[in-house]
């Protein structure tokens, strides 16, 4: 099998485009890939800081290393930022792949914890919990308000995280099921109206070939599951889109295209009402926010 860029040895054979690729054309083709998003939706301005969200497994490993290279072209810098959420045995692994990786590639990094600013770590929260939320859904409020709060203290303009096209679609459904149309709105990968804009570099990318590239391009990555992984339905939809695309190959950029458009269609329509939370003073859509309520749920007071 031949490279159909340049005669080397082909590795990859993309389904969807009936390309077959050597290492270095594939790799190639994803930072392209990546550069269009980036540029087609403005996530990332001249000069800007990006705080990029590192958990240490293949997604944002491989986002680093992308927007690391990028950075060396264009006018922007990286900061990477891990979060610690109090998983004994499991997360300190992942923080310590990713120190490395940082310190190799001269990145600057830092690490935010969940005890520190939550005053709960992941695993005092699920004890404390009375009802059965999932242990992601809890999980991802306090990462998303720790995040928040990381590129704040770092003073960066870009939040960018490593969700692919899969976790794009996967979410498009569980919203579908939910009948919750706003959220649909929000899906639109334009954020550059945003003061603080939330960037998903790699949402345009399929997730088995960013496994490929990881692979290819020998990054480090944690590949043990997180033990409180319970992601309900998320599974069987995983499931669900990868034996329809085994079928049906492009399937799933298909997929992609109707929920930009159904996404910026229902966006219009939407007029978010932006509040500031009573208890914390950030950002929120009622009078309490939803890290606030949930820490007053789980600590009782
Ligand atoms: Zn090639
Ligand atoms: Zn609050």
């Amino acid at each position: 099998m031949i490279c159909n860029k340049c005669q080397n040895q082909a590795v990859y054979s993309r389904k969807y485009s009936g390309e077959n690729l050597c290492s270095e054309c594939f790799s190639d083709s994803i930072l392209r890939k990546a550069a269009r998003t980036i540029s087609k939706y403005k996530m990332i301005k001249n000069n800007d800081l990006v705080c990029v969200c590192v958990s240490g497994g293949k997604d944002s490993l491989v986002l680093l290393d992308i927007l690391n290279k990028m950075s060396k072209t264009h006018n922007f810098k990286i900061f990477a930022v891990s979060i610690d959420e109090g998983i004994p045995g499991y997360r300190d692994e992942a923080l310590k792949i990713v120190e490395n990786f940082c310190a190799e590639l001269k990145i600057k990094y830092k690490i935010f914890s969940y005890k520190k600013l939550f005053d709960l770590t992941l695993e005092e929260s699920l004890d404390l919990r009375k009802d059965n939320n999932s242990s992601c859904s809890i999980c991802g409020i306090f990462r998303r308000r720790a995040f928040d709060h990381a590129a704040k203290t770092i003073n960066a303009d870009v939040i960018a995280t490593g969700h692919n096209l899969d976790d794009v679609l996967q979410t498009f459904l569980i919203n579908t099921t939910s009948g919750d149309t706003s959220k649909i709105g929000w899906m639109h990968p334009d954020a550059s109206s945003n003061k603080l804009r939330k960037i998903k570099p790699l949402s345009e990318i399929y997730e088995s070939e960013i496994v490929f590239y990881a692979f290819t391009n020998d990054l480090p990555f944690q590949t043990e599951p997180c033990p409180h992984m319970d992601e309900g339905i998320r599974t069987e939809i995983r499931e669900f889109l990868n034996s329809l695309e085994s079928n049906h190959s492009g399937i799933k950029n298909n997929m992609y295209n109707t929920i930009l458009k159904l996404s910026q269609f229902t966006n219009q329509s939407i007029q978010k009402e932006k509040r500031t939370c009573l208890i914390c003073g950030n950002e929120c859509t009622g009078k309490i926010c939803s890290v606030c309520n949930m820490i007053t749920d789980l600590k009782g007071k």
